[in-house]
């Protein structure tokens, strides 16, 4: 367990000493901003979406590890799936920091989340989990073409 821990936390400090996809999509079709003024992590997260798919995604921002590492992971994760895959992840994914507890949507889908699975220990650490879940509810909120920006409190 010990190992897996260590291994996650490498994960996490590798995407955000080198976050992927981290630029401005100029041709973006959708964006969104996100804010956890708790932690002061800011997020902007751009797609670009074609025929129900997300051909590219891209974010750009300012915060903690998590945040950023979040970020990363999730766009590597969501590229290439359709609009509803990724919202199934976005799901999944709030389901295990939120340690299943919201009860919907039951146990996490660890299968499905892959590497996301780093961020299973953050539901230890209630103001964190805010901070991992602030570029999903960004991407969810640019995929709805919600356009007031989205904010953690
Ligand atoms: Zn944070």
């Amino acid at each position: 367990m010990t190992y897996m821990r260590e291994l996650y936390q490498q994960v996490i400090l590798d995407h955000n000493r080198s976050p992927r996809n981290f630029r401005e999509l100029e041709d973006a079709n959708r964006r969104a901003c996100g804010d956890n003024p708790l932690c002061g992590d800011k997020i902007t997260v751009y797609a670009k979406v074609e025929n129900d798919v997300i051909e590219d995604v891209a974010f750009q921002g300012t915060g903690c590890a998590i945040s950023q590492a979040s970020a990363s992971l999730m766009t590597a994760a969501v590229k290439g799936k359709t609009v509803e895959e990724a919202e199934k992840l976005f799901r999944a994914f709030h389901a295990m920091v939120a340690g299943g507890a919201d009860g919907q949507e039951g146990e996490a889908d660890t299968e499905k989340l892959g590497k996301l699975v780093a961020f299973g220990g953050v539901k230890e650490f209630p103001a964190r989990v805010k901070c991992a879940n602030l570029p999903w509810h960004t991407l969810h909120a640019a995929l709805s073409e919600v356009d007031a920006p989205v904010s953690t409190e």
